[in-house]
């Protein structure tokens, strides 16, 4: 079972979003958890941000079962180490991923907000996160939901739905 779990201040219609999104493509049970409040997460004052595996660590504590799968979902915006930001990141080992939507928003950029676009690439970067989850590397097809986004424009510009590569790896896996 996938959950999806809003953390912080968050709008509740993104995590059903994606709730109703995983389920499709994946074919399993998924449900909205509880609001995980992120207070107690370290914001890097000098960046203003989050370093996102704090997040990894705390949700694969929190998981109940190995099956699990937890998908954290943020309106702060994430770093890793090596990189200014981050959409997302998964970790396949511990099932779990976390992204965030902070930079999915047109107005981050200045332009007028545009809920529908939100929520679409809020959808493509779940169901690239849990691919990842399920044993997926990024994908050389720039259509293909596992196809790295190294700006909004690569999200945009892809499905919120796999290849038929990356569909055949997911399925032979059984994970789909
Ligand atoms: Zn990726
Ligand atoms: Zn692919």
């Amino acid at each position: 079972m996938i959950h999806v779990v809003p953390m912080g201040l968050i709008d509740v219609i993104i995590p059903e979003y994606i709730a109703n999104l995983t389920s499709e493509k994946f074919g399993i049970m998924v449900e909205v958890a509880e609001n995980f409040p992120i207070d107690a997460f370290r914001r890097n004052e000098a960046r203003g941000q989050y370093l996102s595996s704090d997040m990894l660590r705390s949700l694969s504590v929190r998981k109940e079962s190995d099956e699990d799968i937890l998908l954290g979902v943020v309106d702060v915006d994430l770093y890793v180490d090596s990189l200014n930001f981050v959409f997302g990141e998964a970790d396949p080992i511990n099932r779990v991923a976390v992204i965030s939507v902070t930079r999915l928003r047109q107005g981050f950029y200045g332009l007028q907000n545009d809920r529908r676009l939100l929520l679409e690439r809020a959808g493509k970067e779940a169901v690239h996160e849990i691919g990842h989850v399920l044993g997926l590397s990024h994908c050389v097809d720039p259509t293909c939901v596992m196809y790295f986004s190294n700006r909004l424009a690569d999200t945009d510009w892809k499905r919120d739905d796999f290849c038929k590569r990356c569909l055949t790896s997911l399925r032979s896996r059984g994970q789909i």
